[in-house]
């Protein structure tokens, strides 16, 4: 518990200009969750992780003068954008202040010569896709939840999503050219970070600064065509993709569905032929080259259109959209993240199949790593308790998969499992009281009077 009295504080917030402050108890509430449900191990942890108090500022002012008081008073400051996270990134653990940043949603400037976008923290991806059309230019990295979620969540919260098939993931160098944040000091500072200096605030779930706006490299607005592959044999499905990554065609997805995960998805997508599905985006200039691999592998593709033109999208069954429609169906669904090993991949899944049977089901999506293709997977699991997915977790890990659990709170249990030394030496030095998001990174040892 805040050893203060909570109507000191919130005195002290009323005199901030251009603060709206939250305090009826529901909204509180809503605004302190995301989506950590879809892990029973976090929602177990975190259903009663409610902040004290929600604050939304709409200048650099105010976000300065937030983080003053906060400094001050020794509140824990935990930063929102649209709350969609899946692992209670956004959920303040210690209570304190939520601020959410959604006023800070404007397109600041815009490079043609780079092609650099300068956008607030606070916008909505969906709407800074549309501003950027202006300019011939789109978001190189969509997460599914591009509608609603902010472009600073996805930097300090996500990796990747739509898009990572040629651009990786966001930490890639090359995604992120530089950013702005506020401290949380004495005297807190508006600084500006180039590309080298943001690496670690770049997924450090709003631990080391508080994000105003982002510098970040686009790509050309290119019309995507939608295509689904229909496949009986699972094996070929992994062979198409691998062929499909490997040819000479701009791609911006490519995701592979298990039979079972195709029959619960919404009505719109089932088509009447049951079978696995491969899911692509590509150009149009693509479609003739993709219909010619699938004639080499004797399968049939059914070309749905201009993806923008659909009124239902393959961008909402793909990346964690997957597990959302599982999940509307089915609560005790829930998920795993991982790369699959590298020419490995159905040697892995076929031993899984075999011991796990239809309680592990298969979702692939194909990424860059490190410039290769490569597949990662999301599959959806039943859940059966914590002992079995630890269980299936170390057989994925012993056939060589890199597993991202999305069952735990930290940046580092979720990433690569160790300590980055450059995130812990950025919070030292703009967040020396450990005040921002407390208890998300794990090389930074949480004061004790924040214990809950
Ligand atoms: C159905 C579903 C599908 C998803 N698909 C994907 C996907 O394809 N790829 C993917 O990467 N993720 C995915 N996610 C997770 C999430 O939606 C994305 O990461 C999204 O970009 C988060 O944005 P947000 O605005 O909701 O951030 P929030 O959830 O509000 O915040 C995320 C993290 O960022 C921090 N933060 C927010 N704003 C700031 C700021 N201004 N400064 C510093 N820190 C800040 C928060 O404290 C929190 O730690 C999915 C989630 C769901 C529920």
């Amino acid at each position: 518990m805040i050893s203060i009295s909570k109507l000191k504080f919130i005195d002290k917030f009323r005199e901030v200009e251009n603060l709206e402050i939250i305090e009826n108890k529901s909204d509180v509430k809503r605004l302190s969750k995301d989506f950590y449900n879809y892990s029973p191990i976090l929602t177990e942890k975190l259903d009663e992780c409610i902040a004290d108090l929600v604050v939304r500022p709409s200048d650099h002012k105010a976000v300065k003068e937030v983080a003053e008081i906060c400094w001050e008073l020794s509140i824990p400051l935990t930063l929102r954008g649209s709350g969609t996270g899946n692992y209670g990134q956004a959920v303040p653990l210690f209570k304190g202040v939520v601020m959410q940043m959604s006023q800070f949603n404007k397109l600041e400037e815009f490079d043609p010569s780079t092609g650099f976008v300068k956008v607030q923290s606070g916008c909505v991806m969906g709407d800074l896709n549309k501003q950027l059309e202006k300019y011939g230019r789109e978001l190189r990295l969509l997460p599914s939840t591009w509608k609603t979620a902010t472009i600073g969540g996805f930097i300090a919260g996500g990796s990747g999503g739509i898009g990572s098939i040629r651009w990786g993931f966001l930490r890639d160098p090359g995604n992120l050219i530089g950013l702005e944040a506020v401290t949380m000091n004495e005297k807190p500072a508006l600084l500006k970070f180039d590309a080298e200096e943001s690496e670690p605030l770049n997924h450090a779930y709003g631990t080391n600064g508080i994000i105003t706006s982002l510098l970040l490299a686009t790509d050309i607005k290119r019309k995507w065509y939608s295509l689904v592959i229909d496949c009986i044999e699972f094996e070929k499905t992994i062979e198409i993709l691998k062929t499909l990554t490997s040819a000479a065609i701009n791609l911006k997805l490519g995701a592979i569905l298990e039979e079972e995960i195709v029959d619960q998805m919404p009505k719109w997508f089932k088509s009447k032929s049951r079978s696995h599905k491969v899911l692509i985006q590509s150009t149009f200039g693509g479609i003739k080259t993709i219909e010619l691999i699938c004639k080499k592998f004797k399968v049939e593709s059914t070309l749905l259109g201009e993806e923008e033109k659909l009124v239902n999208g393959i961008s909402e069954v793909v990346w964690n959209h997957t597990t959302l429609h599982m999940r509307s169906r089915d609560k005790n669904w829930t998920y795993l993240q991982m790369l699959l090993p590298l020419n490995n991949e159905i040697e892995l899944i076929n031993f899984l199949r075999k011991k796990w049977g239809k309680k592990v089901l298969w979702h692939l999506e194909a990424v860059s790593q490190q410039g290769s293709p490569r597949l990662a997977a999301l599959p959806v699991l039943k859940w059966n308790g914590a002992e079995e997915l630890n269980e299936i977790m170390e057989d994925c890990k012993k056939l060589g998969a890199f597993i991202f659990n999305p069952h735990v709170l930290t940046v580092e249990g979720g990433g690569l499992g160790v300590v980055d030394a450059d995130q812990v030496k950025a919070k030292l030095r703009f967040d020396p009281k450990g005040l921002l998001n407390p208890g998300k990174l794990e090389g930074w040892e949480v004061k004790e009077q924040f214990k809950i």
